[in-house]
């Protein structure tokens, strides 16, 4: 599904990326962790497509390089980012802007728009998995929404969608318990043996409703441990001084 292979980024002339290798077949749950400013969100967006870095390695998304293909056309490949930090989108309802990344991806499968009624019946079914009020839905992309509201409209984008790759960026971080189930859920509930998700977090809580089958410590721009589910347990228990310690 994804191979990156010494993946070397940059911004500014700061190495921000070391050499960052990672495998993800399908059917898979990888967790990234790390300690905030160690480059995670910088491996999501360069995986997703944003421009501005400096990038040597390479990315493979179902057997093909991406790593000069603009982010619009990875996403029509089926890759989805989920952001840390969504963007409001003034006068574009969450309706409206879904119906609009829906047709974009038909239209690039060769399909015609979808229609209302179909439309309709997805959103419904959907709604359900993230459990996203209808009142919601009519607003503003993330116009005023509260931390969990804009998590929990990210985790409907992407059930909606239906990504084969899907990569999701400290979507558990601001997030009450309850909020955090529902998203934690949503992700398992969509998860498919065609299917695969790279969960990146901070804190080991979101672990205890996703059961990756892979945890990986980045830091300081490189993975630096690979292990299962009690890695992550191992890590909220010693902290990330036990990963610095054991490096030097
Ligand atoms: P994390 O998500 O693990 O907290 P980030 O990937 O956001 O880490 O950031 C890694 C480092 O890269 C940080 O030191 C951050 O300040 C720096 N960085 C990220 N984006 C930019 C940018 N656009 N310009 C300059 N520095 C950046
Ligand atoms: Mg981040």
């Amino acid at each position: 599904m994804l191979e990156i292979k010494d993946l070397n980024v940059s911004i500014d002339n700061r190495q921000i990326l070391k050499g960052v290798n990672l495998t993800v077949k399908p059917g898979e749950v990888h967790a990234i962790m790390g300690p905030n400013g160690t480059g995670k969100s910088t491996l999501a967006n360069v995986i997703a497509g944003k421009e501005g870095y400096e990038i040597s390695g390479d990315i493979i998304f179902k057997g093909k390089s991406i790593m000069d293909m603009p982010i619009e056309e990875r996403a029509r490949m089926g890759l989805f980012l989920g952001f840390q930090y969504p963007v409001e989108i003034p006068g574009v309802s969450i309706t409206n802007f879904l119906k609009a990344a829906v047709n974009e991806k038909r239209k690039s499968q060769g399909l015609d728009p979808i229609k209302a009624s179909e439309f309709l019946k997805i959103i419904e079914e959907k709604k359900n998995v993230v459990e996203i009020s209808s009142n919601l839905m009519k607003r503003s992309v993330n116009e005023g929404f509260s931390g969990g509201e804009k998590k929990r409209n990210e985790i409907f984008q992407m059930a909606v969608l239906e990504p084969d790759m899907a990569i999701l960026d400290e979507t558990d971080s601001g997030l009450d318990i309850d909020a955090l189930r529902v998203v934690a859920e949503g992700v398992n509930k969509l998860k498919k043996p065609t299917n695969a998700t790279v969960v990146i977090t901070h804190y080991q809580r979101l672990l205890d409703y996703i059961i990756p089958d892979y945890v990986h410590i980045l830091f300081d721009g490189r993975i630096v441990k690979s292990g299962d589910k009690s890695l992550a347990v191992e890590l909220e228990e010693k902290g990330y001084e036990w990963v610095k310690k054991e490096l030097l």
